[in-house]
């Protein structure tokens, strides 16, 4: 199908994309990577009038580690491929990379872009527990300047964001995680480059005796919008990792998991997905802290 007629606009710095966004309000669309908008155009299910492409925004595309107590920042025009490649990020965000190994296909993750994915807030999207679990932080952009929003008040619900009539999203940001944190991101999908089934994003630190200082849990496809699995979280902190543990927060995954019946699978086969995937979770990311789960056990 031919998307609805409309007019398209190649932005040549922010303050133009800006400019343009308030000029035409609500008619106006952001283009960024154009994985999503042009598929859900093609369907009718968007019908934008104006769209203002940011594609030629090399200011937008970047990746920069400001190192310990700050933050991974990637650019709105950044595509998931660059966090992919990046060996620096490889080295030190296991979250973000399992998660950009696994969005869509290569030709997808070479022009869809993390921002761009996080503005969609599919919840069927990887981003948007990944985001939950590592903490991230939005910068968007209006006429009055820019303001930060912390991702779980960002992912307001489906295909719905904290995002702002005349904003833009200019930034991603991740918390630099310390020598001893690591997470992990594990997705069950029918085939390769499909959406998720089930997934589950997980992030740990924990202090020198082992013992878990700050744990991030978040489940994709598990209800109207990402799922932060808070309960999972509490019952981690202060707690030396076991297989007892773990069985008690997967539990709590399966708990709060809300999914939809779909082809992909039923609500309790998904939500069971969810409790296995949030343990596996855990298990990868207890294994890149060489935690011993059986000695604590
Ligand atoms: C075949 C296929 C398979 C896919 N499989 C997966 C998958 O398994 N997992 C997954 O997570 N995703 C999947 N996707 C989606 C893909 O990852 C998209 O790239 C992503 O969801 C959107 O990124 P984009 O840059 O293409 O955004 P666009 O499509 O350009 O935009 C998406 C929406 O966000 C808005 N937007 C984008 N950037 C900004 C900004 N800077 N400021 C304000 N608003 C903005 C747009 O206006 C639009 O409403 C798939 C896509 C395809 C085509």
């Amino acid at each position: 199908m031919f998307p609805a007629a409309f007019e398209y606009v190649r932005a040549h710095s922010a303050e133009e994309a800006l400019s343009l966004l308030a000029q035409h309000g609500s008619d106006a669309r952001i283009l960024a990577g154009g994985q999503s908008l042009i598929p859900a155009m093609r369907y009718r299910l968007a019908r934008p009038t104006v769209l203002v492409d940011i594609g030629p925004l090399k200011e937008l595309k970047y990746l920069r580690d400001d190192g310990p107590g700050g933050f991974l920042r990637v650019g709105a025009m950044t595509a998931d491929m660059t966090l992919e490649r990046d060996k620096h990020v490889r080295a030190r965000y296991s979250l973000l990379t399992d998660t950009s190994d696994v969005v869509a296909d290569p030709v997808v993750r070479c022009v869809g872009t993390v921002v761009g994915s996080l503005c969609h807030n599919d919840p069927s999207g990887d981003w948007g527990a990944a985001a939950l679990a590592a903490r991230a932080v939005m910068v968007v952009r209006g006429k009055d300047g820019e303001r930060e929003i912390p991702i779980d008040e960002w992912l307001v619900d489906s295909f719905q964001t904290a995002l702002q009539e005349g904003e833009m999203a200019v930034e991603v940001r991740f918390p630099t995680p310390d020598a001893r944190t690591q997470g992990a991101y594990q997705k069950i999908e029918r085939k390769v480059g499909d959406y998720a089934t089930a997934a589950a994003a997980v992030q740990l630190t924990v202090d020198e005796a082992g013992r878990v200082t700050h744990a991030g849990v978040a489940l994709t496809a598990a209800g109207p919008r990402p799922v932060r699995v808070d309960a999972a979280e509490r019952i981690l902190v202060g707690q030396t990792l076991s297989e007892n543990l773990i069985r008690a927060a997967s539990d709590e995954a399966r708990a709060i998991s809300e999914p939809f019946a779909d082809t992909r699978g039923g609500v309790d086969y998904k939500k069971d997905m969810a409790r296995v995937l949030v343990a596996r979770g855990l298990r990868k990311a207890a294994g890149r802290l060489n935690l011993d789960l059986g000695a604590s056990a």
